[in-house]
């Protein structure tokens, strides 16, 4: 029966070349005599290599000679540069002295789990890394919107409070004059305007100047947003100038508020800085007409109505027809 060892010369060549391992035929000094294909690929990578010292790392080199003058069989583990990897890899090596005191060189590489650990704990890192990233990105979109719904509450307010006196700026005091025209005439149902001015107030912004103008009509703003009720709502139409707008309520309802607004206000002492300062309001009414006002037309009728209260001397309310 035929063994291995009868193999030609050829077939061992053959069998050589197909080996994984990286064996290759060395002197006593490490001077490379011949090898296999497995050597030679790695061995391309350093093409001035000719001693199996150049393929180890500089300082593995007198450990290797060592090896090679022992002149006996050896086998251990270390780096080897020689792989199709760039970097020195974990190899099981051999070194086993021939008859003709040259010596067989054998490398073979471990695939350690260490290399699946890495890989493992790579993407594990790769992971978490991504969490961290989505989790931030979701925390910074967050931001971005709250940071956008204040700017856009901002913007509301900008657009809809009066900066003076923080009531309803004109542009929304009409726009819900406007939205209660299209229910009144919709449902049918009913309701009135006030136009409030203050009396004489030009008078004040001569005496004690125009910040302290701007003080008494903050404060009379505020009187009148505090003595009005739900549904009721009051803005700043212009100047010293308000409209109160009275859902399902007639002009006798109007009326009756008109009174207690006047009786109110004139009570009131205003402390300013400079001076405490009284004041009086006129207030016109008018209820609308279904299918005879537009909220245009409806503002006129108060506002001559207002004229009127002062016509008739001022602190006091007068319903237009
Ligand atoms: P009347 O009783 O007829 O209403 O007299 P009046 O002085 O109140 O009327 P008029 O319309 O002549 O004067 C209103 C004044 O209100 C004139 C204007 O300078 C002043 N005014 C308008 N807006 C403001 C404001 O925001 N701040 C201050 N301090 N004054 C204002
Ligand atoms: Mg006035
Ligand atoms: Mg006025």
């Amino acid at each position: 029966m035929q063994s291995l060892t009868d193999l030609s010369k050829h077939d061992l060549e053959i069998l050589f070349d197909h080996i994984q391992a990286a064996i290759a035929l060395v002197d006593r000094d490490g001077n490379l005599i011949s090898w296999n294909s497995a050597f030679d690929v790695g061995k391309r990578q350093y093409p001035n290599a000719n001693n199996l010292k150049d393929l180890f790392l500089k300082k593995d080199t007198d450990f290797i000679q060592t090896k090679l003058s022992d002149g006996v069989s050896e086998h251990w583990a270390g780096e080897f540069a020689i792989t199709e990897k760039t970097s020195a890899v974990l190899c099981d090596f051999w070194l086993v002295p021939t008859a003709d005191d040259n010596r067989i060189f054998i490398a073979e590489r471990i695939d350690s789990e260490a290399d699946a650990e890495d890989m493992v704990d790579k993407l594990r890192r790769q992971v978490t890394l991504f969490k961290v990233e989505s989790e931030i990105s979701k925390k910074l979109a967050r931001n971005k919107q709250i940071e956008m719904e204040a700017v856009l509450a901002q913007a509301e307010e900008v657009a809809h409070v009066d900066p003076l006196t923080f009531l309803p700026n004109r542009r929304t005091i009409i726009k819900d004059m406007q939205s209660e025209v299209m229910r009144a005439e919709r449902y049918r149902s009913f309701f009135s305007i006030s136009v409030v001015d203050i009396d004489n107030f030009k008078a004040i912004n001569d005496n004690y100047g125009h910040p302290i103008g701007d003080e008494v009509l903050r404060y009379v703003a505020l009187q009148l947003r505090d003595s009005i009720r739900h549904p009721d709502v009051v803005g700043r139409y212009g100047g010293e100038e308000f409209i109160i707008l009275l859902p399902n309520s007639d002009k006798n309802a109007a009326t009756e508020q008109a009174a207690r607004l006047c009786r109110h206000i004139r009570t009131q002492v205003v402390h300013t800085k400079d001076a405490d300062i009284q004041v009086t309001i006129s207030i016109g009414i008018a209820q609308f007409m279904i299918g005879e006002d537009s909220w245009h037309s409806l503002l006129k009728r108060a506002d001559n109505a207002m004229f009127e209260a002062k016509k008739l001397g001022r602190d006091r309310w007068f319903v237009g027809d």
